[in-house]
């Protein structure tokens, strides 16, 4: 059916190439930074969608990638949907055995990789039959020693500049994306045209993270994370500059492209901004003026963090999601009532997970099946259903049966709401410190141990514990030349001031780096494990202190 009426991606670019042709997508390389406009994007994006298909691939053929934030990156984001063929990004930080299991669940037939990455897929491939008819293209103009792989510039050279993109229906698969599952294999979560077209939607509504043709918008997380976030489609609507990092960028390589390419919006998880912090910290001079907002989310944003970019006229715009939700699903904005309140309430409520996105619905549920009621106190788990929240996992329906139920997802995030609606996450489910029968929130005290000065980086787990069943331990990363006993005392002495005594960790201990999973996140099961066969024992709490629900 001629006329365009379906949601799907490609209109997005239509609409960039056409209003904005010479604005720019630069990325950071090896070899310094590439520019292109939106006219030559749209031209090698085609260059690229009649390589795939001389190539053979079909509709419905998934395509992968194993890559960084880079341009050419971003150009199988469009290309490939919109062939009609389905874009596999896979997590390169994922370890082997993952690796092959998702291009064997994904029956990839092609994978795009870098350069710089290749080794690691090579070791991934090597003699296993998983990967045994998959093709390899790597991201650059040479041949590279690792892998049997045609460089992406030869495979687009001598294609047409035109294409003629097919009438696709919403429901055509376009990406799919693996969650690290920090337990059992990997999921794969499947995006539909309309899926990602309706998050595009929502994401430019000021309720969700909106940009305009005048942003430098530059994706930190990674493209691989849930399409960034989404941000490449919804800059591409907006018609925004986009910066892409590169590989591997650290704190220097994020500073000079916000000074240089004028970045106004940027994302990524809490790691990313407390590294800049740091490199600031450290007395580099760092100029922050263009940078409007940064969209923290994957992990709660510190309030800390939001007070200190505050500080420098930069708002932090705390954001929740997840792979299944493609992956927004609450910001933190202020509501109009709000924005006369004193700074301090305001802080609280923008370091809350936040209000749900317009065309999302969602309720907690307790421990007895129950529907909690808005005050900020009660508790349950967090179902969401809505256009861009799946429906199942992929390949697996029968494995979904314990994280669907009527239609909603089950989140595994333990949260409150409170009467303004706004959503605050005090846990995942896994992660829930019970204590004696009464339960402590392991995320606020990783937030409050994260505010004191000293502290890199904290992370909070329950350990066994023969009498209470379970006592939190606190893991802190001190920052440089910080008197660790002191430190110490400060955290325990201010935590018993401000939370119930038996809130307050038995333990803290220091470590180097809190280990993370291969996206990003706290990696609690390595810590956990540390304390896995010693129980901590009676007296580790003094008795006065003890929950008195017991
Ligand atoms: P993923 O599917 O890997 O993106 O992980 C989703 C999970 O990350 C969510 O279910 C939350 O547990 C966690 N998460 C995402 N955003 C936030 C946030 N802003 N604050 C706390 N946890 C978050």
């Amino acid at each position: 059916m001629p006329g365009g009426h379906s949601q799907t991606l490609r209109p997005f670019l239509w609409c960039a190439e056409r209003l904005y042709p010479d604005t720019e997508i630069v990325s950071r390389t090896h070899e310094g930074r590439t520019r292109h406009t939106y006219a030559e994007y749209a031209d090698r994006t085609a260059q690229l969608a009649n390589a795939l298909d001389e190539h053979g691939i079909e509709r419905g053929d998934r395509v992968a990638t194993f890559c960084w934030n880079h341009t050419r990156h971003f150009e199988t984001y469009f290309g490939v949907p919109s062939t009609g063929a389905q874009l596999h990004t896979i997590n390169p930080l994922l370890p082997d055995e993952h690796i092959q299991y998702i291009v064997d669940d994904a029956d990839d037939e092609i994978v795009f990789v870098d350069p710089s990455l290749a080794g690691k897929l090579a070791g991934a491939a090597e003699g296993a039959e998983e990967f045994a008819d998959v093709d390899f293209v790597v991201m650059g103009s040479t041949e590279i020693d690792e892998l049997d792989a045609t460089p992406y510039e030869e495979f687009i050279a001598d294609q047409s500049t035109e294409y003629d993109w097919p009438e696709l229906d919403g429901d055509q698969p376009a990406g799919l994306c693996y969650t690290s599952g920090t337990t059992g294999k990997p999921k794969g979560v499947e995006y539909t045209q309309s899926m990602l077209w309706s998050h595009t939607m929502a994401s430019q509504t000021p309720q969700g993270i909106p940009m305009e043709d005048a942003d430098v918008v530059m994706p930190v997380v990674p493209m691989f994370h849930v399409n960034a976030w989404g941000m490449p489609f919804t800059a591409t609507a907006a018609g925004a500059k986009h910066v892409y990092p590169g590989p591997s960028p650290d704190p220097a390589d994020l500073a000079a492209l916000i000074e240089e390419e004028g970045v106004t919006i940027s994302a990524g998880v809490p790691t990313v901004w407390l590294g800049l912090r740091e490199h600031i910290a450290e007395g580099n001079d760092v100029d922050l003026s263009t940078l409007d907002t940064v969209i923290v989310g994957g992990a709660a944003a510190p309030q800390s963090l939001i007070e200190w970019y505050d500080d420098r006229g930069v708002e932090v715009l705390h954001a929740w999601g997840m792979t299944e939700l493609s992956p927004i699903g609450t910001v933190s904005h202020l509501t109009s009532d709000l924005r006369d309140a004193d700074y301090e309430t305001q802080v609280d409520k923008r370091a809350k997970q936040g209000l749900v996105v317009p065309g999302l619905e969602f309720e907690v549920i307790d421990e007895n099946g129950e529907e909690i009621p808005w005050d900020g106190e009660a508790f349950g788990e967090l179902r969401i259903r809505g256009p861009w929240v799946t429906k199942e996992y992929f390949a697996r329906p029968d494995a979904s049966e314990d994280e669907f139920v009527d239609g909603w997802l089950k989140t595994g995030d333990v949260v409150t709401v409170d009467g303004d609606g706004y959503i605050q996450l005090v846990d995942r489910t896994k992660d829930v410190i019970k204590s004696g029968g009464e339960w402590i929130s392991s995320v606020e005290l990783e937030n409050a141990i994260m505010a004191y000065d000293g502290v890199s980086e904290a992370t909070v787990v329950g350990v066994p514990h023969e009498r209470w069943q379970e006592r939190p331990v606190a893991f802190v990363v001190p920052g440089d030349g910080v008197d660790r006993e002191a430190l110490v005392d400060e955290i325990q002495a201010g935590l018993h001031d401000d939370y119930p005594k038996w809130w307050v960790p038995d333990a803290v201990e220091f470590i180097d780096e809190v280990p993370k999973t291969a996206t990003g996140k706290f990696s609690k099961k390595d810590l956990r494990e540390r304390y896995a066969d010693q129980s901590l024992v009676e007296g580790s709490v003094p008795e006065e202190d003890a929950p008195e629900q017991e």
